[in-house]
């Protein structure tokens, strides 16, 4: 039986990684499962797949938690610190699937174990991937990455040479405002911006993938990874979601992964690897599809990936303060006091702000600056809205 624990069980990687291990409960003891505020379906998820501990991000909603798996045996806990020692009990397979860097520190846990870190949160990666990366390999672990284009790039270059590659090219799906003007994107709303074409994910990612700031957190994501240059990584729109990243060698042959837009494609790979099993994501059918297309994103309506450039151009803790400004403006939009096209202008303000060059600039990477810089950028936005 394979021991295994899921940071973010209650989210959409979390639920949809579920949805797998269901269908083969046997195989598979579960350690500890993570939520927030979804009290109820938590503790539904412990109670079904018999968790040793159930953990809310809340440390308010701890007693709900408690009557909720009372009689159950399975113990309850709260807070982040809650989760971050939970994330270091021993498992063969960890899913670190928090969205936001709060999920930074279950995933340095899991990187820990020896075993598979089946990485969905991009946000570690962006803040600290050579810190999470030297973790993984001092121990052992294998980090597979769920984030569906990263995990097309990881499979395109299986059994390949790294000293062959010469492009990674993200796709990305151009989300709900690729036809709208300047103008137009100027006064949409967060119900507008969470309504992603293609995708059914958490309302974060999904505001982040209208923006293009989730693709921007991506080419960082792939730089780390990956370990190759920026200008190696490109990214191109198409809209139907169906190539979901390819990879071009030296002899110009490009090897690309497709599949239906649904991340239970990646998450169950990352489960079988390095094995492929059955998946119950619909097949594609070529004929149906008719057509796919492609077109070069436009960076001037689209700021973010210039923004996302510079930063990994910046290096030291760049990363991990373009993420908190971005989580920081993102937070501000959902909550209406700014507006969409602010999110990219406040972050672009807090990358250049004089008052975090010197923490920007380290560069040596350590958790407690990495949190440090997240802290300060955060208060940087704040303090411009
Ligand atoms: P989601 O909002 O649906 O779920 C987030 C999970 O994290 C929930 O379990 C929630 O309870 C928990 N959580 C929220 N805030 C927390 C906090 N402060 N501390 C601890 N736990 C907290 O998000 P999601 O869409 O499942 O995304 C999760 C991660 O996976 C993100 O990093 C996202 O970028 C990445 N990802 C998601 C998808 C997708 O299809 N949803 C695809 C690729 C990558
Ligand atoms: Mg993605």
């Amino acid at each position: 039986m394979r021991s295994i624990s899921i940071f973010g069980a209650t989210g959409s990687i979390g639920t949809n990684t579920l949805d797998l291990i269901r269908r083969d409960k046997g195989a598979y003891s579960v350690v500890a499962l993570s939520g927030a505020g979804n009290i109820a379906l938590l503790a539904e998820q412990a109670r079904e797949f018999n968790a040793e501990i159930a953990i809310t991000a809340l440390p308010e909603r701890l007693s709900d938690l408690r009557d909720a798996l009372a009689g159950s045996g399975i113990e309850a806990a709260a807070g982040a610190d809650a989760i971050a020692e939970a994330a270091t009990r021993k498992v063969d397979w960890g899913m670190s699937a928090i969205v936001g860097a709060a999920g930074l520190r279950a995933s340095m846990a899991l990187a820990q174990h020896g075993g598979i870190l089946a990485l969905a949160n991009k946000e570690s990666m962006v803040c600290a991937g050579d810190l999470l990366l030297a973790s993984c390999a001092a121990h052992g672990t294998t980090m597979l990455p769920v984030d569906s284009e990263h995990s097309a790039l990881f499979q395109a270059m299986n059994g390949e040479d790294a000293k062959g590659l010469r492009r990674l090219i993200l796709t990305a799906s151009g989300g709900p405002f690729k036809d709208f003007t300047t103008e137009q994107m100027r006064g949409v709303t967060p119900e507008q911006a969470v309504k992603h074409p293609k995708w059914n994910m958490g309302q974060r990612i999904s505001i982040d993938s209208a923006s293009m700031f989730n693709k921007a957190l991506e080419v960082i994501e792939a730089k780390y990874i990956f370990a190759c240059a920026p200008e190696q990584i490109e990214v191109v729109v198409h809209p139907q979601a169906i190539v979901h990243s390819m990879v071009e060698y030296i002899d110009h042959t490009i090897i690309a992964h497709m599949g239906s837009p649904d991340m239970r494609g990646a998450i169950g790979y990352a489960l079988h690897w390095p094995e492929r099993a059955p998946n119950p994501i619909a097949p594609l059918d070529f004929a149906t599809l008719g057509s796919i297309s492609f077109a070069s994103p436009d960076e001037e309506k689209f700021p973010a990936l210039r923004l996302a450039r510079e930063a990994l151009s910046m290096g030291g803790h760049a990363g991990a303060i373009f993420n908190a400004a971005k989580e920081a403006a993102l937070d501000a939009f959902i909550a209406k006091k700014i507006g969409f096209l602010d999110m990219a202008d406040l972050v672009e303000k807090t990358m250049y702000d004089a008052q975090l060059e010197p923490i920007r600039d380290q560069a040596q990477q350590t958790l407690a600056q990495i949190f440090a810089a997240d802290a300060e950028a955060r208060a940087l936005v704040n303090a411009r809205i």
